[in-house]
């Protein structure tokens, strides 16, 4: 649901949302000016936050769940490790910016008109990868200049996609000759990252996030033996888990996707 906002709101929400991305980082004890090793670990040990990785179904990213003894970050399995990372941020903003549960698809992960999604996406990419961490990255390489090669070690510095990195230069003011930001994109949706990857021999990170195959669902240790780890595991479907949290079939399939039972 799109709420409309003057250019005084919206620069109000700008400010708020920047304090609030710079708290929750300083909340995690990361100096500002490096990146995050783990995001699983470090949102589950600084906040009120448990994270799974799960099915969540069809056009599902990742949804934000909160009842009386637990607070849930939902990430879809099927995505790729650098986007999970994302959606766990966006997530997380939607958790400290008290936005309540709801759930995210592609297209709200890239919204920046609805006043919320814009609000977390804002968030994310100052908590992934806060201005000073940007610069002092960027002081270390020996060519800063804007190139799919420069995104690309952003992006793997910060272990984000490289469209991520390739905004977030653009919002600190790296990038921002509008030829060169159509050019970089129809690179980046061109897959051409790839190739500079190799080149680079960047690898992607190990974390949880990027957890795969036999090891997934991946469910917070506070999540086990509990209804939502049931559901994740596909042992339950949405009416079961709706009864045993006390909630309704149709809140709970509207709220986690309804991908299981
Ligand atoms: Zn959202």
């Amino acid at each position: 649901m799109s709420e409309s906002e003057s250019d005084e709101q919206r620069q109000r929400r700008h400010e708020e949302t920047a304090a609030a991305a710079l708290a929750a980082r300083e909340q995690c004890g990361v100096p500002l000016d490096e990146p995050i090793d783990c995001l699983l670990t470090t949102v589950e040990r600084s906040f009120d936050l448990a994270v799974v990785i799960a099915d969540l179904g069809e056009g599902i990213a990742g949804c934000l769940a909160r009842r009386a003894d637990l607070n849930l970050a939902l990430l879809a399995a099927k995505d790729a490790a650098v986007r999970r990372r994302f959606t766990l941020a966006h997530e997380l903003g939607h958790f400290q910016l008290g936005h309540g549960p709801g759930v995210d698809t592609p297209a709200t992960l890239r919204n920046q008109s609805d006043p919320k999604e814009a609000a977390a996406n804002q968030f994310a990419a100052e908590f992934i990868a806060p201005q000073p961490a940007v610069e002092r990255f960027l002081q270390s390489l020996d060519d800063d200049s804007p190139s799919l090669e420069l995104v690309c070690r952003v992006s793997n510095h910060f272990a984000i996609s490289a469209w991520s990195a390739r905004i977030r230069l653009e919002s600190v003011g790296v990038i921002n000759d509008p030829a060169v930001i159509r050019q970089l994109d129809s690179e980046i949706f061109a897959g051409k990252s790839k190739a500079w990857y190799e080149r680079l021999e960047l690898k992607d990170r190990e974390d949880l996030c990027a957890l795969q195959g036999s090891l997934l669902p991946r469910l917070a240790t506070v999540v086990e033996g509990s209804a939502y780890a049931d559901y994740a595991n596909g042992r339950i479907g949405s009416d079961r888990l709706a009864r045993a949290i006390g909630s309704s079939a149709a809140e709970v399939d509207e709220l986690l996707g309804g991908s299981v039972g």
